[in-house]
């Protein structure tokens, strides 16, 4: 099984991707561990990277390409794999479909987790933390037992500079900007299975596991 799994900030997509790791037995590669093990390793590519992340740059996209394809040369992904972070943009995924070509493979399907951008912002912007232990409540979904307390100890709850209104929306906003070609052209593939994200996670995982059935 090859794939991609794609979704908004804040959909789930990293608990689906445990689950679909586990369930069909191929390596969960995401960009950002495939990034910090490169650097760890001193590859060549890896030197690269790191040299353009010193410096607060974006990694150009050949670097990021070269770094995916000498990942899914590797052993482990022979039976397939689930990539998470990658591509990111239209040229990213031409060149993702170059290599697998190259070596005679093919995605079997790209995977959307949908949830609406107002519903994962209500979700961003109502969550509270416990500043001391690290718990995290939800004025809608989660509530503490007090009014801004944690039930843990005690503690005033925060809301995290990142959690905001403005924030939320922009990550969405920038998300969407750049994957919306993406979904496009997936589509046009007829990989493109889109399931509803707004469930509970097994309920999620059991349509994940009926797209990909069909
Ligand atoms: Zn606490």
């Amino acid at each position: 099984m090859r794939l991609l799994i794609m979704g908004r900030p804040g959909a789930g997509k990293g608990t689906q991707a445990v689950n679909i790791r586990e369930y069909y037995n191929i390596p969960h590669i995401s960009t950002g561990d495939m990034f910090r093990a490169a650097i760890k390793n001193q590859t060549k590519l890896g030197v690269l990277a790191k040299s353009y992340m010193d410096q607060g740059l974006l990694v150009p996209d050949e670097v990021t390409i070269g770094i995916v394809n000498e990942r899914l040369q590797e052993e482990d992904c022979k039976n397939g794999f689930l990539l998470d972070g990658f591509p990111r943009n239209l040229d990213q995924a031409k060149a993702l479909d170059k290599f697998l070509k190259e070596h005679n493979i093919a995605l079997d399907a790209v995977l959307d987790i949908n949830v609406a951008p107002e519903i994962l912002i209500d979700r961003m912007v109502g969550r509270r933390v416990c500043k001391t232990c690290g718990a995290t409540f939800h004025v809608k979904f989660n509530k503490p037992k007090v009014e801004g307390v944690c039930d843990n100890c005690g503690s005033p709850l925060i809301q995290r500079n990142d959690d905001t209104y403005e924030t939320a929306h922009n990550r969405l906003k920038v998300y969407d900007d750049n994957t919306a070609p993406l979904l496009a052209y997936y589509s046009e593939q007829n990989l493109l299975k889109t399931v509803n994200g707004d469930q509970d996670f097994a309920k999620v995982f059991a349509d994940i596991k009926e797209v990909l059935s069909k």
